[in-house]
């Protein structure tokens, strides 16, 4: 039997801490939300090494450290409403769910969304809402955001996202080609938008009408 809880303390130590991601309530989510469960059982035993993993229909969930950077960039004190445009396995929706009031998460494959929102709610995440749709287009019901994440490569940052981004409010995207990607943090102030590079990364590619074509 693995001591999986023993395990993601190592990789928050490891993989979190020790490369710099000083946000306490993000390494207390990163304590808490058990990662082995958003990966199918026999990938279990690898749910806290330091790398992307399958999650079936040629997708991925993140590498923990990307996950933890890219939360941190949205500075999420609690009281925030978040839009997510790739749920994914639904793990860094989770992540979101720790630190914001209300997290709508967007998801275009629909086997990855139903068993994303099953096991959210099975863990009790109530304050999760996820939509089977295009995330391009944003969520515009339920626009402005405090934080928008997208966690899938852009050809560049769709403007319906920067639209429904809330006075103050911080959008990260991976913004490049198919294959690499930087990370930009997009912040609207009352003297326009702010545009910062936090890395170079790697992610699927976002598909839709404000992304790349479905091949
Ligand atoms: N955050 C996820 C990462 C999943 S990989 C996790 O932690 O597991 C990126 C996801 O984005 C994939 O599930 C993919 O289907 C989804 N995606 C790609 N383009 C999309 C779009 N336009 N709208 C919604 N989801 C999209």
């Amino acid at each position: 039997m693995i001591d999986f809880p023993k395990a993601r303390l190592k990789m928050v130590e490891e993989q979190i801490v020790s490369r710099e991601i000083r946000d306490p309530r993000v390494i207390a989510a990163m304590k808490k939300v058990p990662r082995h469960l958003f990966v199918e059982e026999a990938l279990q035993s690898q749910a806290y090494s330091d790398h992307p993993l399958p999650i079936g229909e040629k997708q991925t969930i993140s590498q923990p450290y990307m996950v933890a950077l890219m939360t941190e960039a949205l500075q999420l004190a609690g009281k925030e409403k978040v839009l997510e445009i790739g749920a994914g396995s639904g793990y860094q929706t989770a992540i979101l769910a720790e630190l914001a009031e209300k997290v709508y998460s967007i998801e275009r494959i629909r086997s990855l969304a139903i068993k994303a929102r099953q096991l959210l709610y099975e863990l009790g995440y109530f304050n999760v809402e996820i939509k089977i749709f295009d995330g391009t287009y944003g969520w515009l019901e339920e626009s402005p955001f405090d934080a928008i994440l997208v966690t899938a490569g852009a050809p560049d940052i769709p403007q319906p996202l920067l639209d429904q981004l809330a006075m103050g409010g911080r959008l990260v995207i991976p913004v490049g080609d198919a294959f690499v990607q930087d990370l930009i943090r997009v912040t609207r102030s009352g003297e326009g938008i702010k545009k910062e590079d936090l890395g170079g990364c790697r992610f699927v590619k976002l598909i839709g009408k404000f992304g790349w074509d479905d091949e």
